[in-house]
């Protein structure tokens, strides 16, 4: 049986201890040690990490009354010195009485029940089984900070099980170790835990809510504790700050802004369609008056791909028996576009297409009646489209 330091002092950092067993496994080691201070895994929280004589501890599991920590090396002496990583442990005690704290709100403003919590990485997250209110969620984030502000110590109790079945938030697991281990917040939380967190809520700093989503039916919240929420407030700032100056006003104006800019964008795009029209709609006349054999073949000269694909859609409106066999030149490349009305299916484009497309370098592809690629060769356009309009002859 191990020895479990870490309930006895959550402050302690270094420790020494006595190798009771060594098992390699798959180049890891395995190391059962008579006591530690190494928290494993379990009930959400994850396992503490560090070294022991300078070998890095990279899991720590529990298996029954033992503690098994997983050495990258092997251990040389009896006598060993084991070296936490303080600042991820604290982090982590933050963030778990942050749950609790928060969860307990949850329960006592609104009698919602914690159904899962799970902390990864900088995230906290709990899952309540049923759907829960946004302003719940947030009524419940502004009183656990209240709670955090009071600074209220934590207390680690052993009581029966009467007290435990009367007072409890959540009821322990029918296997649970006796006598159950309760995590209690006085006026704030009294819930069975085998975890370790900071002694008082002062020492979480903040709780702040980060996101929720529906969950299989119930409502998944993420949250952030202590050095975590600040880390996260810090990087909001930057890209706040960034936002406010490509915008030119506070934070509280840069969504009216957006809003204005997606408006402006959309009178844009519609008065730049409105232009095209005006524009191509002659030539899209003009370019079917003069076809022959119902072919129209032409490039546009310092042209987007918006402009090819909007005179096609001109030519093969107006006339559904045309085959267009268009091209835009610009910086970037060549835009070819070859096609016809969805509805004349006596051609079939993609072989002239293809060809075309291997003339000049180019990718794409598409349907009988619409296909469209980019190529490089400007050159080889002019012979490539030659060939092309041989072959719909
Ligand atoms: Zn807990």
């Amino acid at each position: 049986m191990t020895e479990k330091l870490y309930y006895e002092d959550l402050y302690a950092r270094e420790f020494d201890a006595e190798v009771v067993s060594q098992l390699e496994r798959d180049g890891k080691f395995h190391v059962i040690l008579d006591k530690t201070l190494f928290f494993p895994s379990g009930g959400g929280q994850p396992c503490d990490l560090g070294e022991i004589d300078g070998v890095e501890v990279i899991e720590v599991l529990e298996s029954g009354d033992e503690i098994i920590h997983v050495l990258s090396g092997e251990l040389k002496n009896k006598n060993v010195h084991g070296v936490l990583n303080w600042e991820r442990r604290f982090e982590l005690m933050q963030q778990h009485l942050g749950e609790h704290v928060f969860a307990g709100m949850l329960y006592n403003l609104h009698g919602l029940h914690t159904a899962r919590m799970r902390i990864e990485g900088d995230n906290v997250s709990i899952d309540i089984d049923t759907p829960v209110k946004e302003n719940f969620i947030f009524e419940a984030e502004a009183a656990a900070n209240e709670a955090v502000w009071k600074d209220i110590p934590v207390e680690i109790l052993y009581p029966g099980m009467d007290e435990v079945k009367a007072l409890a938030r959540k009821l322990p697991p029918e296997n649970a170790v006796q006598p159950v281990r309760i995590v209690k917040i006085a006026g704030v939380d009294y819930v069975p835990c085998c975890g370790v967190h900071v002694s008082s809520t002062g020492q979480v700093g903040l709780i702040k809510i980060t996101s929720f989503e529906n969950h299989k039916g119930g409502t998944r919240i993420y949250l952030k504790c202590g050095a975590a929420a600040y880390r996260w407030l810090s990087s909001l700032y930057v890209e706040v700050r960034k936002a406010e100056s490509e915008l030119v006003c506070g934070y509280e104006g840069i969504n009216e802004k957006i809003l204005n800019l997606k408006s402006q964008i959309k009178d844009l795009k519609a008065l730049n369609e409105k232009t095209l029209e005006r524009f191509l709609k002659p030539l899209a006349e003009d370019l079917i008056s003069k076809a022959e054999n119902k072919i129209v073949r032409h490039v546009m000269k310092n042209s987007s791909q918006d402009d090819v694909k909007h005179l096609f859609k001109l030519i093969t409106e107006a006339d559904g028996e045309v085959t267009a066999l268009l091209a835009g030149e610009n910086s970037e490349g060549v835009f070819v576009m070859f096609g016809t009305s969805r509805e004349n299916k006596k051609i079939d484009v993609r072989p002239a297409f293809k060809k075309v497309m291997e003339a000049i370098g180019g990718k794409g592809g598409g349907s009988s009646f619409s296909s469209q690629g980019w190529g490089k060769d400007f050159q080889a356009l002019d012979s490539a489209l030659d060939e092309a309009e041989k072959s719909f002859r």
